[in-house]
């Protein structure tokens, strides 16, 4: 079967076919760039990358747009309290969310649009919106006029009665329909703004995604992305301002993740309860929480707790410790052992892989089916000391394409074949013998100083009186 995923327009799985075949374009909603991201955010863009990865596995050739918001409210208010050029603030952040974005193994966007740099677009975009009826002005602000687009609502659910009394709350004398949104907002006194046809101002946040998007990837695009609460107003305003210019669907599959939470509420800047990736990478590796990140399904909460770390620690472990078990089997040129039961269960684990992540990418069931893998590696090693090359080597290949490739959790574990063990044991012996020597010519600093650098790469070294012991440290 092919991969399934869930349309939030519609609110059902759907099976994914691309607008053009073997091609999937791809736009997902990026950070503002006036502080460091936290670790809520990271989910979406991890989200968005194993997503991404998968479909390169599956073979699609994805063009993936994330872009990059310079400029609104947030990024206005911050530059003034730092004293910085909005420019400037750009790009300390957003230098910070591509080292971030990397930090996590999560593979650069194919374009990175900045907002500021597209304004030409944007204008022209909201010109041709007026030109047909969908907007209109008024002393310098452009509204987008919702009670013209048939559509709007049909993302979010939300009835246009609703959104009207909603937005009521919020007074605006300008607004034809108080469910109507700013597309252009003119300058006020000591902001940025640029020169348009209703005097100098700035573009709305949703104007800038959709112009973007369709300036990358065209008129309908494959996935359009981002956090739940994008879904309204953001996403149902994108909607609305490109199918009211193209008359055509804007995007064919709207996919949307759920919170990382802290104790139950929703991780976010201004509930003051967010951890920036920065941070958490001091306390976890990029492994560790990518691993936990994905730990549940991107339509399931995750909440941030130390506990759920420590399992997510755990269970990376036991995956890079049977590949450890893996990598120090003794090779040898025929299969004698369980060789063909191994490379079974390996493969059907792999198969039950990808059938989860075909279900709309069900990445815990995805690492269930890895922990078979784990389960079949260690069953062997315990009745075999060792195993014919190209089994091990598949094997081997196997887990790291599902590890690194899909889920972008690096398996770094060193190839210590029984070999390299031998030879490392030789050499231990050989240092331990001079050092014995040194002793016997009574040259003590020199025999102490090759102890100390010796404790100092792991080994532990004891003397006594049958001679000199050492061992591995186990960390
Ligand atoms: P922002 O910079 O606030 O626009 O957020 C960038 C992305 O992170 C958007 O897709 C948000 O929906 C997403 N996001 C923000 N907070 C969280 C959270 N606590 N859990 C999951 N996604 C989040
Ligand atoms: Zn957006």
């Amino acid at each position: 079967m092919g991969l399934r995923v869930f349309n939030t327009m519609g609110m059902r799985k759907e099976e994914f076919v691309p607008l053009r075949e073997g091609e999937v374009r791809i736009y997902a909603c990026g950070p503002t760039v006036y502080d460091f991201i936290h670790i809520g955010n990271a989910r979406a863009f991890v989200v968005a990358d194993v997503i991404r990865r998968y479909l390169e596995y599956k073979g699609f050739r994805v063009i993936f747009v994330s872009n990059i918001t310079d400029i609104d409210d947030k990024m206005i208010r911050r530059s003034q309290e730092m004293g910085l050029s909005l420019q400037q603030l750009g790009e300390i952040y957003s230098d910070a969310y591509f080292e971030d974005i990397s930090a996590l193994n999560i593979k650069k966007p194919n374009i990175s649009p900045r907002a500021t740099q597209h304004i030409p677009e944007i204008i022209e975009a909201i010109r041709k919106l007026i030109e047909k009826g969908y907007a209109y002005q008024v002393d310098g602000d452009v509204y987008f006029d919702v009670t013209k687009f048939e559509g709007y609502g049909k993302l979010s659910g939300n009835k246009m009665e609703a959104l009207e009394m909603g937005a009521r709350i919020e007074v605006n004398p300008k607004k034809r329909n108080p469910a109507d949104f700013a597309l252009w907002k003119a300058q006020k006194e000591g902001e940025p703004g640029w020169h348009s046809p209703w005097g100098w101002g700035r573009p709305g946040w949703h104007i800038e995604c959709s112009t973007m998007a369709m300036k990358y990837l065209g008129e309908t695009i494959d996935i359009h992305m981002g956090g739940k609460d994008l879904i309204f107003p953001h996403h149902e305003n994108e909607i609305a301002q490109a199918e009211a210019l193209t008359g055509k669907t804007f995007a064919r599959y709207w996919l949307h993740n759920e919170w990382l939470t802290v104790e139950g509420e929703k991780m976010s800047k201004s509930l003051g309860n967010f951890i920036t990736v920065r941070d958490a990478l001091k306390m976890y590796s990029p492994q560790v929480l990518r691993f936990f990140l994905i730990s549940a399904h991107y339509r399931s909460p995750v909440d941030f707790n130390k506990e759920n770390l420590r399992v997510a620690k755990t269970n990376f472990e036991r995956i890079t410790n049977s590949l450890e078990r893996l990598l120090s089997l003794k090779e040898r040129a025929e299969k004698k052992g369980d060789e063909d039961a191994l490379l079974l269960e390996v493969k059907e684990a792999k198969k039950r892989f990808e059938e989860a992540m075909d279900d709309d990418f069900n990445t815990p069931l995805a690492i269930a089916a890895i922990f078979d893998i784990v389960k079949a590696i260690n069953t062997y090693a315990d009745r075999n000391s060792e195993i014919e090359s190209s089994v091990k080597n598949e094997v081997y290949e196997i887990m790291k394409t599902l590890m690194e490739g899909i889920l972008g959790i690096r398996v770094e574990v060193e190839r210590k074949d029984a070999g390299q063990a031998l030879l490392v044991n030789s050499l231990v012996e050989l240092i331990l013998e001079i050092r014995h020597e040194m002793r016997r010519r009574k040259d003590w600093k020199m025999a102490d100083e090759i102890r100390e650098r010796l404790q100092a790469l792991g080994f532990i070294i004891e003397d006594t009186p049958q001679g000199t012991k050492w061992r591995l440290r186990r960390e």
